[in-house]
């Protein structure tokens, strides 16, 4: 019950509210940017080591 996690949809109870960030990494033609998700999504802990993301639910 809610305990999915939304990324990878393991079953844990270390579930967090992030929004997921895509990294575009700098290139010799082009600069890096970063776009954040608006919506949040509840990640496991495997996931917020693994993929850029920002804590969701303050400001
Ligand atoms: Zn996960």
């Amino acid at each position: 019950m809610g305990t999915r996690c939304e990324n990878c949809d393991r079953d844990d109870d270390d579930l967090v509210s992030v929004h997921r960030l895509y990294v575009v990494p700098e290139d010799w033609d082009t600069a890096g940017s970063v776009t954040k998700v608006d919506q949040a999504e509840r990640w496991c802990f495997s996931c917020r080591s693994l993929y850029p993301h920002e804590l969701a639910g303050r400001g």
